[in-house]
C-alpha cells in the first residue's frame, strides 16, 4: 500500500506515528454513517432523527478509533521488534499500518500480525461491558436507548472483524499468520510465502466470485466492496510473489556489484540548453550527476528538464533545476541490492546515487536491477 500516502493528510500522532486519512476514507466512512442510520431507523423507531443521526456518527467515529486501534498493535509490535513504522492510514478498504520492512523471523510476523485480530477482539468485549455495565445491555434483551445500541453494534462489529481478518488469505493478517507458522515450522520462508500468497490469490478470487453471485442476488454495495477486497488481496498477493522471487534472484548481490560507474557529469553552471544539446541528446543516457568543484550537488535527468519551460531553457542553469543532493537519497555500495531495490521502490524514485565519503562512486537505477533481474531469469530457466 504504498500510494496511500499521496492523497492523504496528518491528522494526528500517536508514539512517533503518522495518522493519516486518504481521501478514499470518505467513501467508506459515508456509508458507514448512512447504513448506521438506516439501522437504528429500522431496530429503534420510536427515536428521534437526531438521535438516529448522532448516533449512526458517534458509532462511526468509534468504528475508526477501533480500527486505529488495531493497527497501532501491529505497529507497537513491529517498532518493539525493531522494524520501523512510519504511518498509519485509513482508506477505502480500512486501516493500513506501513510497516518499512518485512519481518526477519517468524516469530515476529506472527506476533506482529496476530496483534490486530487480538486488540479487535479485546475492544469489542470493552465495548460491549460499556454496554452492559453503562448502559444495561444483556445478551437476551434488544438494546433500545442509544448508549447501548451503539456499543452493542461496536462490539459485535469488532468480532466480526478480527474474524475476517483472520481469513487465511496473504497478506491479510490470518495470512500472515498462517505464513508464520509454515515458515517456523519448514524454517523455509520461501514456501511459506509462496503458499500464503497462492492461498491469498485463490481466497481473492472467492472473494470475487461470491460478491458477483450476491451482487446478482440483489446486494448492492455491501457485494461491490467485497470484490474491492478480492481484488486488492489478488494484486497485494501476486506482488509479494514478485518481491519474493527478485529477493531470490538479488541474494548475495551489493549495490556496487550493479551500478554503473560511468555516469555522465554535467557542471552545474552549464545552461539547460546546452545540457539537452550536448548531454541528454547526445549520449543516450538519462540521468546525469551534477558536480562542482569534484563533489557531487545534485542529480539531472528529463524529469527535472521537463519541470522547465521551454522558453527559459537557455538562461536557467543546471544546478537551479537539478534534485539537490539535500533532497536526494543515495545509497552506500555495501548496502544489499535487495534493500536498495525497496528503497527505490518506497521513495518512487526511479535512479539513486551511490555515495561513499562524501564521494559520488556511481549510479543505480531500475534498469541495472531489471538487467539483473533478467540475467538471472535467463540462467534460471536455461
Ligand atoms: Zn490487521
Amino acid at each position: 500500500m504504498n500510494g496511500t500516502q499521496k492523497g492523504s493528510f496528518r491528522f494526528g500522532r500517536i508514539a512517533g506515528i503518522d495518522l493519516r486519512l486518504h481521501y478514499t476514507w470518505v467513501i467508506i466512512a459515508v456509508l458507514i454513517v448512512f447504513s448506521l442510520g438506516a439501522q437504528f431507523r429500522y431496530t429503534n423507531p420510536d427515536w428521534s432523527t437526531l438521535t438516529i443521526w448522532g448516533a449512526a456518527v458517534i458509532t462511526g467515529l468509534l468504528f475508526f478509533a477501533g480500527l486505529i486501534l488495531h493497527e497501532l498493535s501491529h505497529a507497537m509490535v513491529a517498532k518493539a521488534r525493531g522494524l520501523p513504522v512510519n504511518r498509519i492510514t485509513l482508506f477505502l478498504l480500512g486501516g493500513v499500518a506501513q510497516i518499512e520492512r518485512e519481518p526477519e523471523s517468524a516469530s515476529t510476523e506472527f506476533w506482529m500480525a496476530i496483534a490486530g485480530p487480538a486488540m479487535s477482539v479485546a475492544f469489542g468485549f470493552a465495548c460491549l461491558a460499556i454496554a452492559h455495565f453503562f448502559f444495561g445491555w444483556t445478551l437476551w434483551t434488544m438494546a433500545h436507548n442509544p448508549g447501548a445500541a451503539i456499543f452493542e453494534w461496536l462490539g459485535y462489529i469488532n468480532f466480526v472483524l478480527a474474524a475476517f481478518n483472520m481469513i487465511p488469505g496473504f497478506p491479510m493478517d490470518g495470512g500472515r499468520v498462517l505464513r508464520s507458522i509454515i515458515w517456523g515450522v519448514t524454517k523455509n520462508a520461501d514456501r511459506a510465502t509462496r503458499v500464503a500468497a497462492s492461498i491469498g490469490q485463490v481466497v481473492g478470487w472467492l472473494f470475487i466470485v461470491y460478491s458477483l453471485f450476491r451482487l446478482f442476488t440483489g446486494e448492492g454495495i455491501g457485494a461491490i466492496w467485497l470484490a474491492i477486497i478480492g481484488w486488492f488481496l489478488i494484486q497485494a498477493a501476486g506482488n509479494s510473489l514478485a518481491l519474493r522471487r527478485s529477493q531470490t534472484a538479488l541474494a548475495g548481490l551489493n549495490v556496487s556489484d550493479a551500478m554503473s560507474r560511468d555516469c555522465g557529469n554535467v557542471p552545474g553552471d552549464l545552461s539547460v540548453q546546452e545540457f539537452v544539446d550536448s548531454y541528454l541528446l547526445h549520449t543516450g543516457q538519462r540521468c546525469f550527476v551534477v558536480q562542482e568543484n569534484g563533489y557531487l550537488v545534485g542529480l539531472i535527468t528529463p524529469h527535472e528538464v521537463r519541470q522547465t519551460e521551454r522558453q527559459n531553457w537557455s538562461q536557467a542553469r543546471v544546478r537551479d533545476v537539478m534534485r539537490p543532493l539535500a533532497k536526494l537519497h543515495t545509497l552506500a555500495p555495501d548496502t544489499s541490492l535487495f534493500e536498495a531495490m525497496e528503497t527505490m521502490a518506497r521513495e518512487d524514485v526511479n535512479q539513486m546515487p551511490v555515495v561513499s565519503n562524501g564521494i559520488l562512486l556511481g549510479i543505480l537505477s531500475r534498469g541495472n536491477l531489471l538487467q539483473i533481474l533478467r540475467n538471472r531469469a535467463e540462467l534460471t530457466a536455461a
